[in-house]
């Protein structure tokens, strides 16, 4: 056995995590499910959304079976909504392609929609006790410090190195659940030892082979990124006012916040109440400047200006994609992280004296 393999197993023994909710259950869907929200998520924050997610959808067919609009209000708030989205998809494609039996090999896994190599693998590890090693980012960032691998994980040529060092990690026996535990093992120390920031290599169990410990190097792995400054984009939130109720549209499946529900939205440029006149055949009284807030996606950053409008004729869009809500109730709907934190700042009973001075301007 390889000596990380060796040495993470029995650490795994002592100081590993065995409660977590997704470990007592290794049905395939739980497995998945667990590992998709664990994606770019911390433990303590998916846990809730874990539960109440089982407990909405406790089989593929029940997934397969919600419209998308109620399973993305059970992922709001916790962001990346294209993982929601593709869950949804790939329930589907199981249904017609599997007769809605979990696949059990990671090449198979691997073709469901938004499931990557490292996911693939860890589901046909805990779901089916396969041998395939795991190379998520926590797990990245171990193999750069323990086997001294500089470049930047994103990068082709860094990211082949680690996971040529990845397969040569397994344990060659993966029977009695040696597999499970070894890439468990892995995931933690990934999380509680080897972290990004200050590691604990005094706890560490691979201490004694590991580069950039013995080479006190540690801050030099993994590589960094490439700086390259984040474009800004702007945009304008029309946050249109009647009878305490307020418009969201539901956008189109494809781009940022795909299937999602968001205010009316205009470029920069264009004046408000005219768009709302000749768009929206809705008249509104002089727009109200709302403090900007600024949003980061991975490749842009976008600041988005609110503007609140009080409707001053009687609109009655009818679209099946727009509907007029009370702003608490919105909350509960599947909406974005900005348009979330825009309604709690401006509408949440707290701040509702603004409003009512606002309705008063002009
Ligand atoms: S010794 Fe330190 S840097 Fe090396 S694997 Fe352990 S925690 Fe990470």
């Amino acid at each position: 056995m390889s000596f990380i393999a060796s040495r993470l197993i029995h650490w795994h023994h002592d100081y590993g995590r065995h409660h977590l909710p997704w470990q007592q259950n290794r049905d395939p869907y739980a497995v998945w499910l667990s590992e998709i929200m664990l994606q770019q998520t911390q433990v303590n924050t998916v846990i809730p959304y874990y539960t109440r997610f089982m407990q909405t959808f406790p089989t593929i067919a029940s997934l397969t079976q919600a419209p998308l609009d109620e399973v993305l209000a059970l992922w709001s708030g916790l962001g990346y909504y294209s993982r929601a989205r593709n869950l949804h998809l790939a329930a589907q494609k199981i249904v017609q392609n599997y007769h809605g039996q979990f696949p059990a090999t990671r090449a198979d896994i691997q073709q469901l929609p938004g499931i990557g190599r490292s996911t693939a693998a860890a589901i046909a590890v805990f779901a089916f006790g396969r041998r395939e090693a795991i190379l998520d980012g926590n797990v990245k960032r171990i193999f750069a410090r323990f086997f001294g691998i500089s470049g930047y994980p994103g990068e082709i040529k860094t990211q082949n190195r680690l996971w040529e060092k990845a397969e040569e990690s397994l344990p060659i026996d993966c029977c009695n659940g040696v597999i499970e535990i070894y890439t468990q093992a892995l995931m933690d120390l990934g999380a509680t030892v080897c972290t990004r920031h200050t590691p604990r290599c005094e706890s560490c169990p691979l201490q004694s082979q590991c580069v950039a410990f013995q080479e006190q190097r540690i801050d030099q792995f993994p590589g960094s990124k490439p700086r390259k400054a984040l474009p800004q984009k702007e945009t304008v939130f029309l946050l249109l006012l009647q009878q305490q109720k307020l418009l969201l549209q539901k956008r189109a499946a494809s781009g940022i916040w795909g299937a999602l529900w968001c205010p009316p939205e205009i470029a920069i440029d264009v004046d408000a109440a005219d768009y709302c006149q000749h768009q929206l055949g809705i008249q509104v009284e002089k727009p109200f400047e709302l403090p900007s807030l600024d949003h980061q996606f991975t490749h842009f950053k976008l600041r988005i200006h609110p503007r609140l409008l009080h409707v001053v004729s009687d609109s009655h869009i009818t679209e099946t994609e727009s509907i007029w809500i009370n702003p608490v109730d919105a909350l509960e709907h599947g909406i974005p992280a900005p348009v979330r934190k825009l309604l709690k700042q401006n509408f949440l009973p707290d701040n509702l004296t603004m409003i009512a001075q606002v309705k008063n301007y002009g």
